[in-house]
């Protein structure tokens, strides 16, 4: 059962669309992604679906700058993801032509960055973190039960 505060809380939540299944829900119960640039150079082939918070997590990853304001935002599903690549979601939701999406490689990529954003935000400390930590192991446990699921 949802409760009145569950309700008011989502109101104000900012909905998001999953480029996979179409389904409208609350943005932090979902993967975001977006557009980089990799590398120095400016041509639309060194573009790369990746997801939003790889600059933070991926310092090795030299010249990783976002090319498009836009977001992508897809359900934690393994189905969701693959649906999305095989059928121009990322293009749809970036509104330009995108590098060809794998979506295995992108699934274990937001798996990483989850986990490091985790670790980050746990070793920052602080109560001010943990709300985030929440929402992000909640995403974190999403995305290992639906893995559970594909046969
Ligand atoms: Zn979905």
């Amino acid at each position: 059962m949802t409760t009145a505060t569950e309700v008011a809380s989502n109101m104000h939540a900012p909905m998001r669309t999953c480029v996979g299944c179409r389904a409208v829900r609350p943005q932090a119960e979902l993967l975001r992604s977006k557009l980089f640039h990799v590398g120095t150079d400016e041509s639309a082939d060194k573009e790369q679906v990746l997801p939003d918070q790889s600059v933070r997590t991926c310092a090795k990853r030299h010249g990783l700058r976002a090319s498009s304001g836009r977001s992508a935002y897809v359900c934690p599903a393994r189905a969701c993801m693959e649906r999305a690549a095989r059928r121009g979601g990322f293009a749809r939701a970036f509104a330009r032509k995108t590098p060809p999406v794998d979506p295995a490689a992108l699934w274990s990529a937001h798996g990483e960055v989850l986990a490091g954003m985790i670790d980050l935000l746990n070793r920052s400390g602080g109560t001010a973190a943990a709300p985030r930590v929440q929402r992000l192991a909640a995403l974190a446990t999403a995305m290992r039960a639906a893995v559970g699921r594909v046969s």
